[in-house]
C-alpha cells in the first residue's frame, strides 16, 4: 500500500511539513501549487528536496477552470496547462490533477469537455505526463464522479483519467458502490477525506472542516472499499483542509493522518477480506476489560495531601513499591498509584506539571496485539530501567506526553509481587472501581485524541456536548469502549479561562482532571465518605429545585440527595447520581457516580453547576480568576 498526503493539510512551511510528513511514514506527497510557490527553493531543488527526504510526488495540483471554455478563453487555458506541464517536469511529478471548473463562462456537454480532455491528454502524453479529473462537489457542470468519469471515459486517451475523492462523493450522498463498475487502470488518484454531517454549503464545508478518515461521520471506508473493489492499486492519499489543523504542530497532524489512513486500511481489510491491500497484518482493535490504575507523580506535602484525600474517599494503602518510593492504594478494583520517585519519569512529570497524573493503566485481552496494533498506527513505545522485583509491562506514549501501560491476565502477578498487595482492596466506602477518566486538552487537539482511542480500542463516540463555563465554552466528547468497562471523556477548552482551560495552562499538557470512580450505592458511599472526613463540592440549593422541577424524583430521595450534595441525571435507558470531591492541585478532582439502570452518559447537563461550584471555591481561596 503506497502511502501519501498533500502538503496542504499539514501545517508548516513546505520544509516542516516534508519533514513531519516523511518522519510520520508517508511514501509520498501531493504538492499543493500554494505550498509551492510560498518556498524560495526553484521548481528544480523543490522536487530534489522531496526526493531527499524520500518522498515521491504523487501528484501536482490543483489546475482549475480548465474544461469547457469557449473561444479564445479556451486557447488561454491551454497555455496555462502548458506552463503548468513545464514546471512538472522540473519538479519531476509526473499526474496533474484538473478539478471540475466553477468558471463562469464555463459551458456544459459532456462531449465538449472530453474533447477538451482529449487534447489536454495528447499534450501531456508529449512530455510523458498525465492527466486525471476530478468532480468537485460545488463543479458548475460536473460535480458528479459519473459524470467525470463518463468524461474521462469519452475523452479516449490514455493520459487521462480519472480523479476520485471521498469528499467530493460522500458529502453528497452519491453511492460509493457506483465507482465498482470502473475499471481500477482508468483511476488515476485516490484522496480520501471524512468530515463531519453538519448542514453546510459543500465549498465552505470542504475547505474549513474537513478531516482525517474515522475523525468524522462520512462512510470513507465503504468508499475505499469501493475503490479497491474496482481494481484502483494506486496511492491512497490524504486531502485535508482544516481550520484546526492549521494550527496544529506538523508532525502531529502528519501522524495523526498516518494513523488514520493505516486504520482506515485495516478496517476496509477485515470488512472485505477479498480485497488485495498491501498492508503488513496487525491485529484487530484490542477490548479493554477496565483501567488497571491511575498512577499519580506526586512528591512531599503534596503526596501527602494527596493520600489524605484518597483517605477521606474510602481507600486504604495496599502497599510500597518493591524498588520505588510508590504506594498503591486500593478500593475495591480501583487502585491509584501515588509515585514520589524523583528520577524516574514520574519525577520528570511532577517537576514539569506538579501533582498530576503521569500513567494509566488499562486491562488488555493481550498486551502483546495492543502493542503491536499502537505501533502499527505509528505509536511511540515507551520504556524506562526496570528496578530489581519489577515486571516488564508494555507501554507507548499517549498524546500530550501521556504514558498508557497495558496489563493483561499475564501480569496479574504484579500487585503481590510489586507491591505485596492482593489483587482487590477491601471496598471501603463501597466504590467498585474506576468509571471513568476526563482528560482535558485544548479544543484543537480533541480530534487527535479521539482518534488516538478510537483507532486502538474498539470505542464508540458520543455526540459531542457544549459545556458552559461561567468564562467560556467547554466542548466534551465521550468515549466508551465496547462493554462499557473502559469510559474516557474528552474535554476541550477554548480559553485559559474555563476551569479546563486554566487546568491546562498550568499543567503544560493535556492529562488527566478527573478521575471518577463507581459506587455500588452513592448514598451509602456518601454516608461512609462523610464518616471519614470527606468533604463534598457544595451544589447551591436552586440546583435541587430545578433538578425537583425538570424529573419526577421521590421527595424522599431528593432530601438525600441535597444533604450528600449528589447531582442527578436522566436518560431514557436509567439514572445517573454524582458527588464530587473539592478541586486540588491546581484543579484536579475526583468524582463518584452510581449509574442505575443501563444510562450511559457522563452527567453533561449537570456539567455547568459543578464547574461554576468548583470555580467558587477555588476563587474563595483567592485562586485569581484566570
Ligand atoms: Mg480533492
Ligand atoms: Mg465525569
Amino acid at each position: 500500500m503506497r502511502t501519501a498526503i498533500a502538503t496542504v493539510s499539514v501545517p508548516g512551511t513546505l520544509r516542516e511539513k516534508l519533514e513531519a510528513i516523511a518522519q510520520a511514514g508517508f511514501d509520498g506527497i501531493e504538492i499543493f501549487e500554494q505550498d509551492f510557490i510560498a518556498d524560495e527553493g526553484s521548481p528544480r531543488e523543490v522536487g530534489a528536496l522531496i526526493r531527499d527526504h524520500g518522498l515521491a510526488i504523487s501528484l501536482f495540483q490543483p489546475f482549475r477552470d480548465f474544461e469547457g471554455l469557449p473561444g479564445p478563453l479556451r486557447a488561454r487555458a491551454f497555455d496555462r496547462a502548458e506552463r503548468k506541464f513545464d514546471l512538472m517536469g522540473e519538479l519531476g511529478a509526473e499526474l496533474m490533477l484538473v478539478c471540475s471548473s466553477v468558471h463562469p463562462q464555463a459551458l456544459g456537454g459532456i462531449d465538449r469537455a472530453a474533447e477538451d480532455f482529449h487534447e489536454l491528454g495528447e499534450r501531456a502524453a508529449r512530455r510523458g505526463l498525465r492527466v486525471g479529473f476530478e468532480a468537485l462537489a460545488w463543479g458548475r457542470h460536473v460535480n458528479d464522479h459519473r459524470d467525470a468519469w463518463e468524461i474521462v471515459r469519452r475523452a479516449d486517451h490514455p493520459a487521462v483519467g480519472l480523479i476520485l475523492d471521498s469528499f467530493h462523493t460522500l458529502a453528497r450522498r452519491i453511492d460509493p458502490d457506483t465507482i465498482r463498475r470502473i475499471p481500477g487502470d482508468r483511476i488515476f488518484f485516490v484522496q480520501l477525506a471524512d468530515a463531519p454531517r453538519i448542514e453546510m454549503d459543500l465549498l465552505y464545508l470542504s475547505r474549513h472542516f474537513r478531516n482525517m478518515p474515522g475523525e468524522g461521520d462520512l462512510p470513507v471506508a465503504g468508499f475505499l472499499r469501493a475503490v479497491l473493489a474496482a481494481g484502483y492499486a494506486g496511492p491512497l492519499s490524504l486531502e485535508v483542509f482544516n481550520d484546526q489543523f492549521r494550527g496544529g504542530s506538523p508532525r502531529g497532524i502528519a501522524r495523526d493522518g498516518y494513523r488514520a489512513l493505516v486504520a482506515l486500511a485495516d478496517d476496509v481489510r477485515r470488512a472485505e477480506p477479498s480485497l488485495s491491500l498491501d498492508l503488513a497484518p496487525m491485529p484487530a482493535r484490542q477490548p479493554v476489560a477496565g483501567t488497571a490504575f491511575v498512577e499519580f507523580a506526586t512528591r512531599g506535602a503534596e503526596a501527602e495531601a494527596l493520600g489524605a484525600l484518597l483517605g477521606t474517599l474510602g481507600f486504604a494503602p495496599a502497599g510500597r513499591h518493591v524498588a520505588k518510593r510508590a504506594t498503591l492504594w486500593q478500593q475495591g478494583r480501583a487502585r491509584i498509584v501515588l509515585n514520589e520517585e524523583e528520577r524516574d519519569f514520574a519525577g520528570s512529570v511532577f517537576n514539569l506539571r506538579g501533582t498530576s497524573v503521569c500513567d494509566i493503566g488499562l486491562e488488555v485481552a493481550s498486551a502483546a496485539d495492543t502493542m503491536a496494533r499502537a505501533t502499527a498506527l505509528g505509536a511511540e513505545t515507551f520504556a524506562q530501567p526496570l528496578g530489581p522485583g519489577q515486571q516488564e509491562i508494555p507501554a507507548i506514549r499517549g498524546l500530550g506526553g501521556s504514558v498508557l501501560h497495558f496489563l493483561d491476565p499475564g501480569h496479574a502477578g504484579v500487585w503481590s509481587q510489586e507491591f505485596g498487595a492482593t489483587p482487590e482492596g477491601p471496598e471501603g466506602a463501597g466504590i467498585l472501581g474506576i468509571d471513568h477518566l476526563a482528560q482535558t486538552m485544548t479544543y484543537d487537539e480533541m480530534l487527535s485524541w479521539s482518534l488516538f482511542y478510537t483507532t486502538l480500542f474498539p470505542m464508540a463516540k458520543a455526540p459531542m456536548v457544549d459545556v458552559i463555563d461561567p468564562d467560556g465554552l467547554v466542548r466534551s466528547q465521550a468515549l466508551t469502549a465496547e462493554g462499557g468497562a473502559f469510559r474516557i471523556t474528552l474535554n476541550g477548552a477554548e480559553t485559559h479561562r474555563t476551569l479546563a482551560g486554566a487546568f491546562l495552562a498550568e499543567s503544560f499538557g493535556a492529562p488527566v482532571q478527573h478521575v471518577a470512580l463507581a459506587a455500588r450505592d452513592i448514598f451509602a458511599t456518601a454516608e461512609a465518605l462523610a464518616a471519614l472526613g470527606f468533604e463534598p463540592l457544595p451544589i447551591p440549593a436552586n440546583y435541587y429545585d430545578d433538578v425537583a422541577s425538570r424529573f419526577d424524583i421521590a421527595p424522599q430521595m431528593l432530601e438525600r440527595m441535597r444533604a450528600a450534595q449528589i447531582l442527578y441525571d436522566r436518560e431514557e435507558e436509567g439514572e445517573f447520581l454524582q458527588l464530587y470531591s473539592r478541586p486540588f492541585a491546581g484543579g484536579m478532582f475526583f468524582e463518584i457516580v452510581e449509574r442505575r439502570g443501563g444510562y450511559r452518559g457522563f452527567g453533561a447537563p449537570n456539567a455547568p453547576f459543578r464547574i461554576a461550584a468548583q470555580k467558587r471555591l477555588m476563587r474563595g481561596k483567592g485562586i485569581p480568576r484566570v
